[in-house]
């Protein structure tokens, strides 16, 4: 390098984009200090703020100075609370020193990444997904292979992954409740995909964020619960949409033995643990009665009811999804099939803040992403104002 010169950034960054919504958050940023009203729909975070015990629970970890360094994997007694409820809630077989504590479900999808990746390696994910995976693939010099998800359960899943596999096949990604569908994949179906993960000798991935976001029908399946599973699953679960703790960063990793050693090193140099309050706050979450999570899930079931109702009567043709905090909707015909235009008209002529389909993967493209995650007001506004575009070209 010569004088006056600036090195570029690393080499493994080319190809990897930075999140889309937060392009839109910035745009809806921009037009609130305008002082415009935006009716905002673009979110994925719980309506209602963290329970009270668990910001009690923090509270009294920082009287106890609970303050230095934790063990870089967790606190044992946060470890402990974990371990009970994978082998409780989600059947999981994890053995005492399978879970891994991280910061938040992004930084364990990372982590977990990072543990298994090589470059040139193929990962197989279905489509739409949640936006950050193809990235985070991408940065490690490997390429998500998409499987359209619609199509696969339509068709087989089996012969729509087998279709796909190859030598430089190394993981199958796997979310379950799916962003941005919130659709559930069966039982059934999860143990298709189990199977042809074991067959093909493969890791899996297993994003479980809204775990406890379904409601009705058939619950949560966690894929390391089926035999010969727990081996070679990560399964990464987060506090942050079933304890309403988007800001605190806290999730947990299990992973096999084979994989610890790899991952635990990741951990140590990413973020050498979590913050020691943080944690004895996320053992508290973990203890909370279930009262809890059945108020907040009646609370999003009536919004989900609600939004769906009013996007119907605005245009919109849907059905209320299983699962999750999102409606995904195509966009009424008179917007047009380009997500990017139609979630722009949305936002500029009655500013209704969306996320565009097509940043979920091509499958996504024609959909928009609204989260009923939102106040009932927000709601009520939202959806008249939306009525007023559908009225518009009739006034005209
Ligand atoms: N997985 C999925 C599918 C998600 O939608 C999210 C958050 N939107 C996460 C993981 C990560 O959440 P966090 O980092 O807040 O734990």
């Amino acid at each position: 390098m010569k004088e006056g010169e600036f090195p570029v950034p690393a080499r493994r960054f080319s190809g990897v984009g930075f999140s889309e919504i937060v392009k839109v958050r910035n745009r809806v940023l921009d037009l609130l200090a305008a002082g415009q009203k935006v009716w905002r729909f673009e979110g994925g975070e719980p309506y209602m703020p963290t329970p009270q015990p668990i910001k009690d629970a923090m509270t009294a970890a920082l009287a106890r100075n609970e303050t230095r360094y934790a063990p870089s994997s967790g606190v044992p007694e946060l470890r402990r609370a974990i371990l009970e409820k994978v082998r409780g809630k989600n059947a999981i077989p994890a053995d005492d020193e399978s879970p891994i504590v991280v910061n938040g479900g992004m930084h364990g999808l990372f982590a977990a990444f990072a543990t298994l990746l090589d470059r040139e390696d193929e990962v197989l994910m279905f489509s739409p997904y949640w936006t950050p995976i193809v990235d985070v693939i991408r940065y490690h010099g490997a390429s998500p292979v998409l499987v359209p998800a619609e199509r696969a359960r339509r068709e087989g899943l089996t012969a729509a992954l087998a279709a796909r596999v190859t030598p430089r096949t190394k993981l199958l990604y796997w979310n379950s409740p799916v962003n941005p569908t919130g659709e559930v994949f069966s039982r059934a179906e999860v143990e298709e995909v189990c199977a042809f993960v074991r067959d093909n000798g493969l890791a899996l991935i297993s994003d479980e964020a809204y775990e406890d976001l379904i409601y009705e029908g058939e619950g949560h399946v966690s894929p390391a619960s089926f035999p010969g599973m727990a081996e070679r699953t990560l399964s990464v679960f987060t506090l942050s949409k079933t304890y309403s703790m988007t800001g605190w960063r806290a999730g947990y990793v299990i992973v096999p033995k084979r994989w610890r050693t790899a991952m635990q090193t990741i951990v140590l140099y990413s973020i050498n643990g979590v913050s020691t309050p943080t944690q004895w706050a996320a053992r508290e979450a973990l203890r909370l009665p279930d009262t809890f999570l059945q108020e907040a899930k009646e609370g999003y079931r009536r919004r989900r009811d609600a939004l769906v109702r009013g996007l119907k009567a605005a245009g919109f043709a849907l059905e209320a999804p299983r699962a999750a905090l999102y409606l995904f909707p195509k966009a009424p015909p008179g917007l047009g099939s380009d997500s990017v235009a139609a979630a722009r008209t949305l936002l500029d002529s009655v500013r209704v803040a969306t996320v565009p389909g097509l940043v979920f993967g091509p499958e996504g493209e024609g959909h928009v992403r609204f989260s009923f995650s939102v106040s009932e007001g927000t709601i009520t506004g939202g959806t008249e104002a939306l009525k007023s575009l559908a009225a518009a070209p009739a006034s005209r």
